[in-house]
């Protein structure tokens, strides 16, 4: 595949999900089976599993805690950190993942849609901030409580709650000239819809990834291979 340019102009927008993170040695999240680590995604990763099992909602949380901190940062995350320093306040990067790879690779002008890890917060919603939270609990007993009482859950998007930081991601969408798609199925919403809008306003779009997106008709490219062997080298940032 020939390298495909940046130019003086272009405004990069980059989208990656669990499959960026594959290399690392995280599980992506539909691998094949439907599950996810071995769980069942309803029984662990949604609101009504919070209500009837946090206990069971911490376990998953917690052994996905405890396998991100041994992961390191893989070529891909590295290939991204090193477009953005070299196109200083012309890159955004969202990512799907909660995992804090692309901070450790050097990322710093990014969101994390689905939330992370490595935080908390109450799960009353009352308004106070996400806290840094790394415990791996061994049981509920030893998770904490907010002030105003509410036990902390993760700082993760369950399934059929909001994305987080939609406006700004709106926002960054519309200015981008380029949209750089990385490890997702394109089968989690609204993610999934961003090729699209970016399409909507002018963008090239570009997919990475070593089998196609379900969405894969709305790019422009489409470059099978992993993350982490192809993005080093796809793209040339012209002066
Ligand atoms: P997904 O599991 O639905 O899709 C993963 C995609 O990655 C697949 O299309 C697969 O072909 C591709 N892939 C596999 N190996 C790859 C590689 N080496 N390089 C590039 N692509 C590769 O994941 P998704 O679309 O991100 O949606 C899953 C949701 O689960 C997200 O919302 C995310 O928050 C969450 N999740 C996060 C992590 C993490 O933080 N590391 C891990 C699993 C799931």
């Amino acid at each position: 595949m020939p390298s495909i340019s940046i130019l003086p102009a272009d405004r990069v927008f980059v989208l990656t999900g669990a499959g960026v993170s594959a290399e690392s040695g995280l599980p992506t999240f539909r691998a094949s089976d439907g599950l996810w680590a071995g769980y069942r995604i309803e029984d662990v990763c949604t609101p009504d599993a919070w209500r009837r099992d946090p206990a069971g909602v911490w376990a998953f949380y917690s052994a996905r805690r405890a396998a991100g901190q041994k992961a390191q940062p893989n070529p891909a995350h590295f290939a991204l950190a090193g477009l953005e320093s070299q196109l200083p306040g012309r890159f955004f990067l969202c990512t799907q993942n909660v995992d804090g790879l692309h901070e450790r690779a050097g990322s710093t002008n990014l969101v994390h849609m689905h939330g992370e890890l490595a935080k908390s917060r109450c799960e009353r919603e009352c308004g106070r901030p996400p806290v840094e939270d790394h415990a791996v609990y061994a049981s509920l007993d030893e998770v904490g409580h907010c002030p105003c009482g509410g036990r902390l859950r993760p700082h993760i998007v369950f399934f059929g709650e909001m994305p987080l930081e939609m406006p700004r991601i709106e926002r960054e969408i519309g200015r981008a000239t380029l949209m750089i798609v990385a490890g997702t199925s394109g089968s989690v919403y609204p993610a999934a819809s961003f090729v699209h809008w970016a399409r909507a306003a002018g963008a090239r779009t570009v997919y990475v990834g070593p089998e196609e997106p379900l969405n894969a008709a709305a790019f422009t490219h489409v470059v099978k291979g992993k993350a982490g062997e192809v993005l080093p080298g796809l793209f040339q940032v012209e002066s």
